[in-house]
This record gives C-alpha cells, structure tokens and sequence, in this order.
C-alpha cells in the first residue's frame, strides 16, 4: 500500500513501515505546506502525520482510499475524526509515552517560573550580576505552596507525583468522576474549577483541546488567580485566552507564566516576549530523544496494523466505526 510520512522518524521505525508499504517522506523537518499535504494524500492508504498536520474535513474529503491516519502525538485536536470517521477512516494517537516527559517539562517550568531561572540567567550573562545582596531576585518558594491541577488525565496525575516531593498541596479539577479520579495519588484532592483559581499558587492545565476547553482560561479566570500565582501551560496554547493572558502579565495581575504552546503557533501575541515574568519554549513538551523515538514507534505500529485491517492499538474512533458498520 502506499503511505504519506509527514516528517522525519528514526531510521528503523521508517525502515519498520518500509518492509511493508511504499512510502513517501517530507524529509525535512518543517512542515509540509497545505498543497502538498492534499496533493500527498490523495492517492494514499495511510497518513502518519504530525499535531502541526491540519486534516480537516476539507483534506479528508479529497482522499480516495485513504484507510489509516496514525498521528505522532497524543494531542488530536488537528484531526477532524468526525470526517475520518463518516469516510471509515481509522484515527490513532500516542498516549502514554510521553506522559512522564510532558510532566517533566510542567514541573521545570514550575520551578523556572517560580525561582526566576530565565531572567537570572539572562541577567548574569549580560553582567548585571555585579554582587550578593538580600532582595536580588526574589523568586517564590515552591515547597509548601499550592499546586492548581486543571485536567486530570495521565499527565496531570504524573504532575501531581512530582508535586508530592515538594510537599505542594495539590487540587485539582477535572471532568471525570471525582470520588475515581485520585486514585493512586493520596496528595491530590478535587476542587471546583473557580476555588482551584483562587487557591493555588501555580496553576497548570492539562486539558485537551477540545470545543469547550478553548478559552477555558481567559480574563475572568485570571482575575480569580492570585496576584502571586503563576500560570502553567503545556497542553494547548488556545486553552489560554492569549492576548488576556498578556494583559494579565504586563499589569502585574498574576506574578507570571511558563508557555509551551501558543494559539497560532509559532506565533504569540506580540509584546508577550518584552516581558521579564514569561518564560516562552518551542512547543517541547516530549521532546526528548527517547521519547520521540517512542512516539515514532507507537505511530507506526498503529498505522501497519490498521492497514493491515486490525484495530490499531490506539485507535480514537474504532467504537464508533464499528458500531456504525
Ligand atoms: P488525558 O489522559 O486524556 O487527560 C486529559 C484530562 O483532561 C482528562 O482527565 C479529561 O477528563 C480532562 N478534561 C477534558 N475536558 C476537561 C474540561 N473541560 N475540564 C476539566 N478537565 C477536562 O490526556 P494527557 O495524555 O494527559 O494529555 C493532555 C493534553 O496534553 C493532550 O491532549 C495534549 O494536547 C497535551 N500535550 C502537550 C504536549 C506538549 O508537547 N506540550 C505533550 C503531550 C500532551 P476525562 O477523562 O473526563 O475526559
């Protein structure tokens, strides 16, 4: 069968997916433009896509007989699977692997945030740290303080693990059933959405991007925050309202915020990089050697067994194309 590759994988995992199909690779590492991607798609039987990958209805509309989309990543919010579904188009994710990574990298920037690791490296770089004295830098303390968890699904829970080392008391807020959704991490308790904004000193979401979470924190919700609290936000950037997000920070509203992720990638409001209390990284949250390497396994083993006509291991919609069959 023939299959699109949007972006680079491992030698062997490309190799793994090459045994059995023929496939087409953007060998570089930026995305494929949008007529590219159409013109890619078209005459294929899979797709193993990257979250920069916008597969709309629109692109999806225009393949043939395309059986298996299989994305490098456990954030699907760039996947109509609606549309996939209603052609009969199988949908996979990568949940899991990059569950202790994506943790890893709130928690860093819970600590950079709070400490003010960024400004201070900047600033000793630049020769401005000239000698010791007792308010230079004052950061915040994160041992003790309260950590606001808002999505706790497997990498809100894995934050919630590191926060149990730094004796954080942890809150949290999620959809699912509250008396369930602890299990396992006896530091952490349920709170409605609005007193977790007032409670906590560092707040980081981890919901998926969904139709209702879009804007979930805007400027009412930072209002609530504390003038104290930081913001935390490694899951989606149009979570976050981002130009009230600016607002927030340049008045001195909230004491600031560790952004992964942005509303329109790679773009950001602009301003927001003027700002000494924002920490900003390039959408890094699984980017690790192994952990790549993971996904690139997991997305191949889900695009050669759907097309193989097996239920991929992490497929997001096979209930629901079986129920429809
Ligand atoms: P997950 O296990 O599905 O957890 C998501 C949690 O959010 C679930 O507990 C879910 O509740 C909850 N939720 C959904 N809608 C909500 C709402 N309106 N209010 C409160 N909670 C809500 O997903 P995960 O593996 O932890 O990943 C979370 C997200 O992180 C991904 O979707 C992805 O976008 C992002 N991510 C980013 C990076 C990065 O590079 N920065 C890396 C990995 C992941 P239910 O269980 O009831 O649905």
């Amino acid at each position: 069968m023939k299959v699109l590759i949007t972006g680079r994988l491992p030698a062997e995992v490309q190799a793994l997916i090459e045994r059995e199909h023929e496939i087409e690779i953007n060998p570089h590492d930026r995305p494929l433009d949008r007529e590219r991607l159409i013109e890619g798609i078209k005459n294929k039987d899979g797709l193993l896509c990257m979250i920069t990958d916008e597969i709309d209805r629109e692109l999806i509309n225009e393949t043939r007989h395309l059986k298996m989309i299989a994305n490098y990543g456990v954030g699907f919010n760039n996947i109509d699977i609606a549309a996939a579904g209603q052609k009969g188009i199988m949908v996979s994710n990568t949940p899991g692997v990059l569950t202790e990574t994506t943790a890893d990298l709130a928690f860093t920037l819970i600590l950079a945030t709070g400490r003010r690791i960024i400004e201070g490296d900047k600033k000793t770089r630049s020769g401005q740290f000239q000698f010791w004295a007792p308010q230079h830098f004052l950061g915040r303390e994160i041992t003790g303080k309260v950590l606001g968890i808002v999505g706790f699904g497997r990498i809100g829970k894995a934050v919630a693990k590191r926060a149990a080392g730094f004796d954080m008391k942890v809150i949290y807020h999620t959809r699912t059933r509250p008396e369930e959704s602890n299990k396992g991490i006896p530091n952490a308790d349920f709170t409605a959405f609005e007193t977790l904004l007032k409670e906590s000193d560092f707040v980081s979401i981890h919901v998926p991007l969904l139709r209702e979470t879009r804007h979930l924190i805007g400027k009412k919700e930072l209002l609530m925050m504390k003038p104290t609290a930081y913001l935390i936000n490694t899951a989606r950037g149009p979570v976050v309202n981002e130009t009230a997000l600016y607002e927030a920070l340049k008045n001195g509203q909230i004491a600031g915020a560790g952004l992964d992720v942005y509303e329109k990638e790679p773009e950001f409001v602009p301003g927001l990089a003027d700002l000494d209390n924002v920490i900003l990284l390039p959408h890094v949250g699984s980017a690790t050697v192994e952990t790549r390497a993971k996904m690139a396994r997991m997305a191949a083993e889900n695009l050669l067994a759907g097309l193989k006509g097996e239920i991929p291991p992490n497929c997001l919609n096979c209930d629901d194309l079986y129920v429809n069959r």
